[in-house]
């Protein structure tokens, strides 16, 4: 048994393990899909699975205030500004990039939701650290007491929400007798990754975890998740020797850069839409599933077999970037 630590009850969960059929017919390989596009409506994705157990150490802190930071359509600020106004804290966002001509997607659920947002400049955004020292400082000066989360709730406490999934997982997989040669994940700040990765030598899953870079290099994320990694175990203590566990990063599919996907990238958006009605999204999702198709066709999963796609979510950001989906609007009818 895993002894986990205080976790808020906030996703909606256990989500579906579901089979793609016609998919998998075309390319003899069974394709499942770890529905985590489904932990919620509001919150849907895998942000909410860190988020059950960094908010419940903000909460026995005692905050009332939580800061956190990301690209302008953040999957994970979006959450942190609903589950904050669920909660009833505060939300202070710090954003990436020049403040947008309207508002869309994530970015029109965070101001919803009550949430306070700054952006800042590239250039100002690189001094990320003394940015949430300074925001953090403002909130003590008024009688507050903030809780920083960093990007995408990635370290040592937020790695636990993919332990956690992967326990669920696990269960399903037994169920369903599904082995699978890997499990795949997008990986944008690491923290999916490394809590799929901690989560199979927990549960002495021999499967490879392969993260597909939506932004950065391997090296970048071998570094990454393995931080992330060492940070769980200092913490908890874990009898795990995290240093021994092989990461596999893919970076072949980062396309044009972070937020930016290739027309082929787009293509297979639509494919997956309407062949089997699975909505991904061109910021990750999207990204990681058009890596995994080529991957298969390139042959490096050997033939059939099983593969387990982890859907992250990101659907709000797939409005924010309509116009690259290259769909055409409905005709006028008369008859
Ligand atoms: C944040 C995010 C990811 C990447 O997860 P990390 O834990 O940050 O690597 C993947 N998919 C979606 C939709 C996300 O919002």
């Amino acid at each position: 048994m895993i002894n986990f630590p205080d976790r808020l009850d906030l996703a909606q969960t256990p989500t579906p393990l579901q089979f793609l059929p016609r998919l998998s017919g075309e390319l003899g390989t069974r394709i499942w899909v770890k529905r985590d596009d489904m932990t919620g409506c509001a919150i849907s994705g895998n942000k909410v699975r860190k988020l059950e157990f960094v908010l419940a150490k903000a909460l026995a802190e005692g905050a009332d205030t939580l800061i956190t930071c990301g690209g302008l359509q953040s999957n994970h600020c979006r959450a942190t500004a609903i589950l904050g106004a669920q909660l009833g804290l505060k939300v202070h966002l710090i954003l990436r990039g020049e403040p947008p001509a309207e508002l869309d997607g994530n970015l029109l659920l965070d101001s919803l939701a009550g949430a306070e947002i700054s952006c800042y400049p590239v250039s100002k955004y690189r001094r990320l650290p003394a940015l949430f020292e300074q925001w953090a400082a403002h909130y003590r000066s008024l009688g507050h007491r903030p809780y920083l989360i960093p990007t995408g709730a990635s370290d040592g406490i937020g790695a636990w929400g993919y332990i956690h999934a992967t326990s669920e997982l696990a269960g399903q997989m037994q169920e369903k007798a599904v082995s699978p040669r890997a499990l795949i994940c997008a990986s944008g700040s690491g923290g999916t990754q490394a809590g799929l990765t901690l989560g199979c030598a927990l549960n002495q899953l021999s499967c490879p975890v392969i993260g597909f870079a939506v932004c950065d290099d391997a090296a970048y994320f071998q570094n990454k998740v393995r931080e992330d990694m060492r940070d769980w175990q200092q913490r908890y203590q874990m009898p795990i020797d995290v240093e021994s566990l092989s990461l596999h990063v893919n970076d072949e599919y980062i396309g044009p850069g972070y937020a930016r996907a290739t027309p082929e990238m787009f293509a297979t958006i639509r494919r997956l839409a309407a062949l089997e009605g699975l909505i991904l999204d061109p910021v990750y999702s999207g990204k990681a599933f058009h890596g995994m198709l080529q991957e298969i066709k390139k042959g490096t999963f050997q033939g059939a077999g099983d593969l387990v796609f982890i859907h992250t979510g990101g659907l709000f950001g797939l409005f924010a970037q309509r116009d690259q989906l290259d769909l055409n609007l409905p005709n006028q009818t008369n008859n």
